[in-house]
């Protein structure tokens, strides 16, 4: 089917249903353990739901990294790799695909979105270019910054930080506040590079159009400052420009992406999200870039046949990477998102609009306004969530962030709770189950309290830190939910 022309399937019956464009041929089983058990869980694990064993968790939202159903295809493609240290056959045809994908003719492979940040981090940012701009930042991209002395400014519209809203592209650039940054930075000959994230994780899964991306490299290119893409969350990204961009309407996938490659001087991505397996890779139309940057490879990653990747990831990588280029492949999670995001607001839970990509993203700050932001709102909803549900959702909010250098608290922008839907994983009943217990932890938000840490880890707290709660709202909580769901579950 040509990919020219998008039609959603609609209902004749007018319901407006996300419906699956593949079928389920292996399952894994889920357990649902009672709400009493999940407190118990919880209080060990510190409140953080990175910490909680997936054996006690019935609905895995915490991201879509590495955790996408593959297709068979894939699956296919894992038996055939060529296992050797250097010249792997397997590599070559990542490369190839890569080359096809983007049009760009250097790639280099890396284990993981947050490595080739780590090699693009200490290729570029020193004492002489510490500044990074980018649209918003992203937790493992700012730490490497932040690591190399350097720092991350952003660019962002004010428009695309308010959680409500119709815009449809709240992850664009502010040219003009890009203007102003460089100024402020000392002039492009002190940025290391301007960024774009696209879709921009952090502030709810939103996009960048095409439009936006082609004026930043075009005052990049004006100006002398190197442009990198971040691509982890393309598929998404090229989902809505397909639909919500008018001259991208009857354009095939494979054009767009060549486009915004061609609007770049470096692009790379998580291969954890883009392509459904598990890696990375860093990619330039520029020969000299790619001097550069190959000399880490080996020293971080791996031999630069496989840059840290075992040969069945990259094969089953190459693979999703061309699936990318199937609109009913990609429209998936941004549909899953949209259903979700509808059933919450029915029941009016505040939710970031317009729906997104990766996942929806619940609004802890209209949801209980009564914690402050240094009681870890997100953090707090998140573990509320789990003891009524059993679904696992990250933080991104505050705790997020890290200590300002005087140690204060970094407020965030947004306390979000995220609903990750990796892709082809979930189904519809599934998500109508959280929908209605996160419905049910809406009428009875006047319970919930705030969080404080009892151990911080210095960098990326987020992912190891523990807390406990503020009070014993959880326990009301839990007692709550038994005297109105007495099975408990
Ligand atoms: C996940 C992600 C990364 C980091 O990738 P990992 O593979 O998890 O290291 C970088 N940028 C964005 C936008 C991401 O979503």
């Amino acid at each position: 089917m040509s990919d020219c022309t998008y039609t959603r399937v609609t209902f004749f019956s007018g319901e407006n249903l996300p419906l699956e464009m593949h079928k389920a041929r292996m399952v894994q089983r889920v357990h649902l353990i009672p709400a009493k058990e999940r407190l118990g869980v919880l209080t060990r694990t510190g409140n953080n739901t990175f910490l909680l064993p997936n054996r006690d968790v019935f609905l895995d939202m915490l991201t879509d990294s590495g955790v996408n159903a593959m297709s068979e295809a894939q699956y296919a493609a894992m038996l055939m790799a060529d296992d050797s240290y250097a010249g792997s056959e397997t590599f070559y045809r990542l490369e190839k695909t890569i080359q096809e994908f983007f049009g760009v003719e250097y790639f280099l492979p890396a284990h993981q979105g947050r490595a080739c940040e780590n090699i693009i981090a200490s290729t570029y940012v020193s004492p002489e270019t510490p500044t990074v701009i980018t649209n918003y930042h992203f937790t493992t991209t700012k730490a490497h910054v932040l690591l190399r002395g350097g720092r991350v400014l952003e660019a962002i519209s004010d428009a695309g930080l308010k959680t409500v809203s119709d815009l449809p592209f709240k992850g664009d650039y502010d040219l003009a506040k890009f203007d102003a940054l460089v100024n402020e930075a000392g002039g492009p000959s002190k940025i290391a590079f301007a960024r774009i994230e696209a879709g921009t994780n952090l502030i709810g899964g939103q996009p960048v159009s095409l439009a936006n991306m082609r004026e930043v490299s075009a005052y990049c290119r004006k100006n002398g400052i190197r442009l990198i893409y971040d691509a982890s969350l393309l598929a998404d990204n090229l989902f809505f420009i397909k639909t919500r961009e008018k001259e991208c309407l009857n354009r095939p996938l494979g054009d767009l992406v060549k486009e915004i490659a061609s609007l770049m001087d470096i692009i790379y991505f998580s291969g954890r999200k883009l392509g459904c397996a598990r890696g990375g890779g860093i990619c330039t139309p520029k020969r000299d870039e790619y001097l550069r940057l190959r000399d880490l490879v080996p020293l971080y990653e791996g031999f630069l046949t496989y840059g840290g990747m075992s040969v069945r990831e990259m094969e089953a990588m190459a693979v999703g990477i061309r699936e990318t280029l199937d609109i009913h492949n990609i429209s998936q999670t941004p549909l899953f998102v949209e259903a979700l995001g509808q059933e919450l607001t029915a029941k009016d839970v505040p939710v970031v609009t317009p729906f997104g990509g990766l996942g929806c993203h619940v609004d802890a700050s209209r949801f209980i306004p009564q914690v402050p932001q240094d009681q870890y709102p997100a953090a707090a909803l998140a573990s509320a969530i789990y003891l009524v549900s059993g679904v696992r959702g990250m933080e991104r909010g505050t705790l997020s962030e890290s200590r300002n250098p005087d140690g204060s608290e970094h407020l965030s922008n947004m306390e979000l709770v995220r609903l990750a839907v990796p892709k082809r994983v979930f189904s519809h009943s599934q998500l109508k189950y959280a929908a209605d217990r996160i419905g049910w932890l809406y009428r009875h938000r006047d319970l919930v309290g705030g969080l404080v840490f009892e151990d911080e880890p210095k960098t990326l707290r987020f992912f190891l830190g523990r807390l406990k709660p503020v009070g014993d709202w959880q326990e009301r909580l839990v007692a709550k939910f038994l005297e109105e769901m007495p099975s408990g579950l």
